[in-house]
């Protein structure tokens, strides 16, 4: 049998966080997809997303949107956006290749290239620098800004900004400043208008908005500092089976030097085929994995196989629960739930929508 791990992945539970995120705070939702859709697979929440009829998404970086750009010519689907947070770049023969690829403006330099190279500004976007680092045009240009477009009378794809709140109050300062902003530089010129983040959005209520732009919600994944009883994750298990099990001496006999470190009470040992070399960090030793509904421990991570401390109940194919207890795995291992699934390698280990064949 096939006894290879793979991410399990609920396309319910997506879709339940979108309308519930809609109902929530009366906004759209602009999905972020950046960091292999938060270790998700991009291609396959894209895809997803794309199905349930949302079309509009955010990465970091060109090649991620690339990626999208080229899985979708394989279904010829064209009518998608990708909102890209990095700058446009001088590679323009990109955005002639890809009209789904939005980049964003990040200084007024920016702007007059793209004027000078005419790149139809309706598929860019302006990020706003409050000055708390980052990139994005700072407050200073804000009166040349608004005279370029004026000028030119430039229509864009959307205004935003980093809500970074060093307190609740500043963070309603931000929110000031940004919608006197968008009105100053008018309202209509803009298709979409966003500035919250996960935080952002549990901290605060923005009007102007037309939508909440968050990867972590979307997946379900909790932001550290809040809890949310109403989302569902997405990522339901990093799900695998037992590949062998053997006595502890027979091991000893074979000699494997990285067993040294066994409870002496344990008699056998459950190997199972995933490794640090698929991203499950050694991290995880001695933590926990579910079998059967009882925990057994971690012994040993490998490269390529982990070991399991077990007993008579366990057997060569019963299945095998990582990260069963997502919520608790930080205090285990000093990482995050996202850390750790970003972490799993997306060329060693498949994503799949639980009960769909992929
Ligand atoms: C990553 C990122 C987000 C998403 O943040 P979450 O905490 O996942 O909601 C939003 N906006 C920008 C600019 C980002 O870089």
């Amino acid at each position: 049998m096939n006894t290879s791990f793979f991410v399990s992945l609920d396309k319910k539970a997506l879709y339940h966080n979108i309308e519930y995120l809609r109902e929530y705070k009366q906004k759209e939702l602009l999905p972020v997809l950046k960091a292999n859709a938060y270790g998700h697979d991009i291609l396959l929440i894209a895809k997803a997303l794309y199905d349930y009829d949302v079309k509009v998404w955010a990465v970091a970086r060109y090649s991620e949107a690339v990626s999208i750009c080229e899985y979708f010519k394989t279904f010829s689907i064209d009518d998608f956006k990708i909102l890209i947070f990095e700058s446009l770049i001088d590679d323009y023969s990109l955005l002639e290749k890809y009209p789904q690829i939005c980049p964003t403006l990040n200084s007024i330099k920016d702007l007059k290239n793209a004027l000078a190279n005419n790149i139809s500004i309706d598929r860019l976007s302006l990020k706003i620098d409050f000055g708390f680092g980052r990139n994005g045009i700072k407050a200073e240009e804000v009166d040349e800004l608004k005279n370029l477009i004026k000028y030119n009378s430039l229509k864009f794809l959307s205004i935003f900004s980093h809500l970074f709140s060093a307190s609740y109050t500043d963070g309603l300062e931000i929110i000031k400043k940004f919608t006197d902003l968008v009105n100053m530089l008018g309202r209509n010129n803009f298709e979409m208008v966003h500035l919250q983040n996960a935080a952002g959005i549990y901290n605060y209520d923005v009007d102007i908005v037309t939508h909440i732009r968050t990867g972590m919600l979307t997946y379900g994944l909790q932001e550290a500092g809040f809890y949310d009883l109403d989302m569902k994750p997405v990522f339901t298990g990093l799900i695998g089976y037992v590949d062998s099990v053997r006595y502890v001496n027979e091991l000893d006999y074979v000699a494997y030097q990285e067993l040294s470190s066994i409870d002496p009470g344990t008699k056998k040992i459950a190997k199972i085929k995933i490794g640090y070399g698929d991203g499950f960090s050694k991290a995880n030793n001695k933590t926990t994995c579910l079998i059967k509904k009882k925990e057994y421990v971690i012994s040993q991570v490998t490269m390529d196989n982990t070991f399991i401390e077990v007993d008579d109940r366990v057997n060569v194919g019963d299945e095998v629960h990582l990260y069963h207890r997502p919520n608790e795995i930080k205090t285990k291992t000093g990482f995050s739930m996202l850390e750790l699934l970003i972490a799993i390698s997306p060329l060693r280990v498949k994503r799949i929508f639980k009960g769909e064949e992929n």
